[in-house]
């Protein structure tokens, strides 16, 4: 172990490779010229110190382990950081080396990749006794799973580490309990090899499930075994004569740079077409298979026509992978053929990139092109794109998932788009997001200032679905401006709520404006002055009073309905009205009077609402006192009460009206984002108040908002208020609005 984890471990003068070094380094060597000896040799030497001391469960010094996971990573041709990762994967979490120690010495490549690869642990699969349990274990599950996909989308070579890891791990698995043994290879057959799978890298996916297959299952893996060994001596014969045939067959028709091969068949694949397909193992008969790899693709088609030359093809069992990619990207022409002994044959052609892309997938990538200065290429990025799309398309492709992580995945990733910002951070999505979602997840301002996008490099309109791997460009301009189309392209709560906020504050500075005028209306009413009354200062005073925040949200509630004109008014003009009252030096009256109205009313006189304003109990109201007809009551806010006002004053009387049983129609305007289902559920608001809806009427706006105009029956203010505040809590309502003049109230 190292005392001081800050300090940088020196290489000793006298300092000589163990022979596994040795060897790891003379193989990166042929790879590539230009390795940094010395650096792998820190790394080691780091890991080495340390893990001194600790042992693995069979005996051996710890330090042997990540040696073996790099060797793993050096056969499939990693580049030099993810080695150097490699030698230090477990440093972090068993020693107490530092992140600065490795930054300082390996740089923030190396330590990314250490970060990473520490980081990335999978739940263990937990044994659940009921349906509720397995189902949470399940979400849970999903959960990390989509976390770790996301890390490791970001730089792939952090699966790729943990992979080689889990490979050497399964390789000394033999040491373990048995108990560990079985739960190590379950989570094996069920994560890791699907997920090699995913990455492309068949190499380590066969090898992970040839090692699981035998300690899951050790009595049918020991019979395939036995199967396979007791017809080998016959099918390499076999196998060694096609392959000289091919060979010279090709020779003979002026290919050199070529190379032929049998095909290994992996003991898990012969297990399953024998145990889960039925077959019996004689009839399985691409046991035997040959590789041929050419230099380009048109040799890949005149060697199969030399193929098809020497032996018959089967029918309709040839397929064009070169022309039709699989949608992991591999590509080969396959053929299978009647060869030299009467058995079916199947022979693989491709080039050896498309070879390097078979074998090592995701890993082909960092492998050391010479001449080529491992700079990534637009092809490249086409690559690794669609190999992200590959890797969290769980429900693309269904045969190489387990079905654990199938059905794991499938709850989840369905439900789920991942998307890239250019510089390669993943942004997580709900099914069906638009680049406004994907905006606004970015930061809000970017979200508010957008005018457009660019998806995987082409523009797209605003409402254009996301898919998995798409990389993503805002467009933004200083002077845009979410619209009311916008509720409708996005989908995800937070750019919603963000967007109807905006419109909301819009939607209150008209509110301003009316409530601004309607005091003004009042405060000339009762004969004061607008300017002297209607000051900042006064306001801001009422509003603190009122607890309605600031002046302007004073305002705005005035505006909205939400507080009576007559109540601000009386606060605004306090000064004015004890000067009024000293004057008078009496009770104090309106111009003619209080009249009480209503089943309480004393002056038991009729009465009448006006249609105009449909006032409530609670309302600030005045009565006009009409000829024959009673008192008609109206709303103070109302312009029609105000004309009265000024045409006869002498009849205009202030309103008692107290709340009794009696149901009163009231109309309300709200304004919403058109959504199907949104009437059912402001009706189930109004259903939980116990209100009452008499008339409702849905308009649709070419902006694909909606206009609902209801008519309610509430015994007072009080109650409706209650239902407007709630409605407005709808996340679809942009506003709700009580109706007192103009068509909204026509109907009543
Ligand atoms: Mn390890």
């Amino acid at each position: 172990m190292i005392e001081d984890a800050k300090s940088r471990p020196t290489l000793p003068s006298d300092w000589e490779d163990p022979e596994s070094l040795a060897s790891l380094i003379d193989q990166l060597r042929v790879q590539r010229p230009k390795l940094n000896v010395r650096r792998i040799r820190e790394a080691y030497f780091l890991a080495e110190c340390a893990h001194r001391g600790q042992t693995r469960l069979s005996g051996e010094a710890y330090v042997t382990h990540p040696l073996a996971v790099a060797h793993i990573l050096a056969d499939l041709q990693m580049d030099e950081a993810t080695i150097v990762a490699a030698l230090l994967h477990d440093v972090l979490e068993d020693s107490p080396t530092s992140a600065e120690t490795i930054e300082r010495m390996f740089g923030k490549e190396v330590l990314h990749l250490v970060e990473g690869v520490t980081k990335l642990k999978f739940p263990p699969i937990e044994e659940t006794s009921t349906k509720k349990q397995a189902a949470e274990a399940r979400v849970r599950f999903a959960e990390t799973m989509r976390k770790m996909l996301m890390a490791m989308t970001r730089d792939f070579r952090v699966m790729v580490i943990k992979l080689a890891d889990r490979l050497h791990n399964m390789q000394t698995l033999g040491v373990m309990p048995e108990e560990k043994r079985l739960r190590i290879a379950r989570e094996t057959m069920d994560i890791y090899a699907p997920l090699a799978g995913r990455l492309g890298i068949w190499q380590i996916k066969w090898q992970l499930e040839d090692l699981a297959f035998q300690y899951l299952h050790p009595q049918e893996f020991a019979r395939v075994s036995e199967l396979i060994a007791k017809t080998r001596s016959k099918r390499e014969e076999e196998l060694n004569e096609t392959i000289v045939t091919l060979k010279e067959k090709l020779e003979q028709n002026g290919f050199r740079n070529f190379e032929v091969s049998g095909r290994p068949k992996h003991l898990y694949s012969v297990y399953q077409k024998m145990y889960v397909h039925g077959f019996e193992f004689e009839e399985i008969y691409d046991l035997i298979g040959v590789r041929v790899i050419v230099e380009d693709e048109s040799d890949c088609y005149k060697v199969l026509g030399l193929v098809h030359e020497l032996w018959k093809p089967i029918p309709g069992l040839f397929y064009d992978y070169i022309a039709k990619p699989k949608s992991n990207g591999y590509q080969s022409l396959h053929t299978k053929v009647i060869g030299p002994h009467g058995e079916p044959l199947e022979v693989q052609i491709r080039t050896l990139d498309m070879h390097q892309m078979a074998e090592f997938g995701v890993a082909a990538h960092w492998q050391y092109k010479p001449g080529t200065g491992q700079k990534m290429t637009l092809e490249d990025h086409t690559r690794m794109q669609r190999l992200r799309k590959q890797l969290l398309d769980f429900s693309a492709e269904t045969a190489s998932g387990s079905e654990f992580l199938q059905t794991v995945s499938m709850d989840l990733f369905s439900e789920q788009v991942f998307a890239f910002t250019p510089k390669g951070d993943v942004i997580d999505l709900p099914h069906g997001a638009t680049p406004i979602d994907f905006a606004f997840r970015i930061h809000t301002q970017v979200g508010m200032k957008t005018v457009g996008a660019k998806v995987n490099g082409r523009i797209v309109k605003l409402d254009h679905e996301l898919e998995n791997g798409d990389i993503v460009e805002v467009l933004t301009r200083r002077d845009s401006m979410p619209s009311v189309d916008w509720l409708r392209f996005a989908k995800t709560i937070s750019a919603r709520s963000k967007i109807r906020a905006f419109l909301r504050q819009e939607n209150r500075e008209a509110n301003i404006h009316r409530g601004k005028d309607a005091l003004e209306r009042e405060i000339k009413g009762l004969g004061f002055d607008a300017k002297q009354v209607l000051t900042e200062e006064r306001l801001s005073a009422a509003a603190a009073a009122l607890a309605k925040g600031d002046s302007k949200s004073l305002l705005a509630s005035v505006g909205e309905g939400l507080i009576s004109v007559e109540r601000v008014v009386g606060l605004l003009t306090e000064t004015e009205r004890r000067q009024q009252r000293k004057a008078k030096a009496g009770p104090v009256h309106t111009a003619a009077g209080v009249i009480s109205v209503g089943p309480g009313g004393v002056d038991n006189v009729a009465f009448k609402r006006s249609k105009c304003c449909l006032p409530v109990p609670g309302d600030e109201t005045i009565g006009y006192i009409s000829k024959g007809r009673g008192v008609i009551l109206h709303r103070k806010l109302c312009p029609n009460a105000t004309k009265l006002a000024e045409a006869s004053p002498d009849r205009i009387v202030s309103v008692n009206w107290p709340k009794d049983k009696q149901p009163w129609a009231v109309n309300l305007r709200i304004h919403t984002v058109n959504r199907q289902g949104l009437l059912a559920d402001i009706t189930a608001v109004l259903g939980e108040s116990k209100t009452n809806v008499s008339a409702a009427t849905i308009r649709t706006l070419p902006n694909q908002t909606a206009l609902l105009d209801m008519t309610l029956d509430v015994p007072d203010l009080r109650h409706l208020q209650g239902v407007t505040s709630k409605i407005a809590q709808l996340p679809e309502v942009i506003s709700v609005q009580r109706t007192f003049s103009g068509k909204g109230s026509a109907k009543a």
